[in-house]
């Protein structure tokens, strides 16, 4: 075995991928469960209040949603109440069949595996909101393990505990420069970023567009996560240095 902290020329050998937004084509059900819980609150759409709760929801997109809900409702007992709606509602969307699949994501993801790579999927929701997705999707044997803000301390994005949690539950990286982070929100990035994951990649078919994933970190821009398997061959291969670092580290 070669020991050595010059690990930047070697590719990418698990890759961490954010579900809603990313792999997941929701269709905006955020929103619609968002309004269910704000209603629960007394927080009626078309109000101020709730168009100014409805921007703090989508700008933190891909944050703990309990986090989100603590924030906007203050005390513990009518954010755990916000948040029960909430995945009731998004849990019930779904299983009426109200998600689908990135195009492309299953393949990107079965190509990825095919070539060589662990996957883990990610998620801000509840356990039992990412369940029904999986559920849903049929995707609960896609992948060797899949994570919720619960199963790595509870903090959630924009922390990188599980991205770092993926990495400790599989073994499935030498070196943080070798994960790959992909998802759609300016979370996704911090949190991939704080990892040291030496690919953090935004794709637009979610939440945030290019200029925000830039800003909040992403090495790389992806129409979709359709682009992301090549995009790991090719600088794995073809100028031996891993994307996000076209200059040498000393
Ligand atoms: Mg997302």
């Amino acid at each position: 075995m070669t020991v050595t902290t010059q690990d930047t020329a070697e590719s990418v050998q698990l890759v961490v991928l954010d579900m809603a937004g990313t792999t997941v084509a929701d269709g905006g059900l955020v929103e619609l469960a968002f309004d269910a819980a704000a209603r629960g609150l007394g927080v009626e759409p078309g109000s101020a209040d709730h168009a100014a709760k409805l921007d703090y929801v989508r700008a933190t997109m891909g944050e703990s949603k309990i986090s989100v809900f603590r924030h906007l409702f203050g005390d513990e007992e009518r954010a755990q109440r916000a948040n029960a709606e909430f995945e009731s509602t998004y849990g019930k969307l779904v299983a009426d069949g109200r998600c689908e699949p990135v195009p492309g994501a299953r393949e990107a993801i079965e190509r990825l595996k095919a070539d060589g790579r662990r996957v883990v999927l990610t998620t801000g929701f509840a356990r039992v909101t990412q369940d029904a997705i999986l559920d849903a999707l049929g995707w609960r044997d896609l992948v060797e393990l899949t994570l919720c803000p619960a199963d790595a301390g509870g903090r959630g994005r924009p922390y990188p505990d599980m991205v770092l949690a993926a990495l400790l539950r599989t073994g499935g990286a030498d070196s943080v420069r070798r994960i790959a982070v992909a998802g759609d929100t300016s979370y996704d990035m911090i949190a991939g970023r704080r990892s040291g994951a030496g690919v953090v990649a935004g794709v637009l078919t979610g939440a945030h567009g290019a200029d925000a994933l830039r800003e909040s970190g992403a090495t790389h821009v992806l129409d979709s996560v359709a682009d992301l398997p090549a995009l790991l061959a090719d600088a794995a291969g073809e100028n031996g240095r891993p994307a996000g670092h076209p200059e040498p580290r000393t």
